[in-house]
């Protein structure tokens, strides 16, 4: 019975692993002809200041509409695309979307607003890839200081040298630069210092748990007040409730980012949420009351 349990256990093991297998093979194949049929699309998520109430961003996050698998997540192509090297022109294209679109918005937000695009560490360390965003930024007619590139940390631990040569040569043109996914890598507080960094969003996981757990709020309350420190401004991220919302404003957090607030959304969507939100928040001033 118990060799019948084992044999079973392999096999389902085996199943899976050529299943998944099988589907990063297929996301590849079809990959290069949805690169070349323009089935990626931006979806933007605007980022809330917690002290003023203002919009002061937007995060592009990419979509893939294939025609027969449907909606793919970026968590299922994103890491095959940087295996084969197929986010390199992915990752140009986003970048051009995400400046020509943010350029149409930029003045529904507050003056200091940017549109923030996550890069991936195998763009980022290619020799073309300074270039790469001078030209987005000068196909979209976009000034530098508008554009935020976000980046996890495993990038500046296994290549430190660099990645800060390139970070310091992109902070020098006015591009600043956001530390993704804070707190689930390896997060040496310390190292912070040494980097050419802007901006620190803290990991979902962290305000998942924010206000039952109390390790999860420890944490995070370290890492704003280490940041500030630092002069580095904190985003939350995955924010979906408004008792999370009141803590990270009551620890001083600069600004967060999740369903609370809104979801990712097409670029006509946010239009006109950032429409709305203007007019709204005109109203409010005459009132006085305070917004969200
Ligand atoms: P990320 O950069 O940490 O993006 C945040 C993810 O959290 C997004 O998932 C977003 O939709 C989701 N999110 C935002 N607010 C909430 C919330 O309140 N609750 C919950 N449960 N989720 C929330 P998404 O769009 O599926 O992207 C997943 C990851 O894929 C991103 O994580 C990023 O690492 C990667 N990714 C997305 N777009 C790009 C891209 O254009 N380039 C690269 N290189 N990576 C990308
Ligand atoms: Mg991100
Ligand atoms: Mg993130
Ligand atoms: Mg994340």
């Amino acid at each position: 019975e118990a060799k019948k349990l084992g044999r079973n256990n392999y096999q389902w093991f085996d199943n899976s692993l050529d299943a998944e297998i099988l589907k990063a093979l297929k996301i590849r194949n079809a990959l290069q002809s949805g690169i070349d049929n323009k089935q990626f699309e931006l979806h933007y998520q605007p980022v809330f200041n917690l002290h003023n109430n203002e919009l002061i961003g937007c995060e592009a996050l990419v979509r893939w509409n294939h025609p027969s698998m449907g909606l793919v997540s970026p968590v299922d192509f994103i890491s095959v695309a940087e295996n084969t090297g197929q986010i390199v022109p992915l990752s140009r294209w986003i970048l051009h979307r995400a400046c020509k679109d943010f350029k149409k918005v930029k003045d529904l937000m507050a003056s200091e607003a940017v549109i923030s695009v996550n890069i991936s560490a195998i763009h980022l360390l290619r020799t073309e890839f300074v270039t790469d965003i001078s030209n987005a930024l000068a196909a979209a007619g976009l000034e530098a200081r508008y554009l935020q590139l976000e980046m996890t940390e495993t990038v500046m631990v296994d290549h430190p040298e660099l990645a800060i040569e390139k970070l310091t040569e992109l902070k020098a043109m006015g591009v600043r630069i956001a530390l993704d996914d804070f707190g689930t890598g390896y997060s040496s507080l310390s190292y912070l210092k040494s980097l050419p960094v802007d901006v620190v969003k803290v990991d979902r996981s962290f305000i998942n748990e924010l206000v039952n757990h109390r390790h999860d709020a420890a944490i995070t309350e370290a890492i704003i007040s280490m940041a500030h420190h630092l002069r580095l401004k904190v985003i939350a991220e995955g924010v979906e409730t408004s008792a999370q919302r009141d803590y990270l404003r009551r620890c001083g957090c600069d600004a967060m980012q999740g369903f609370l607030l809104a979801r990712p959304m097409s670029k006509i969507t946010l239009t006109e949420f950032l429409e709305s939100y203007k007019a709204t928040i005109e109203q409010d001033d005459k009132e006085l009351t305070p917004r969200i």
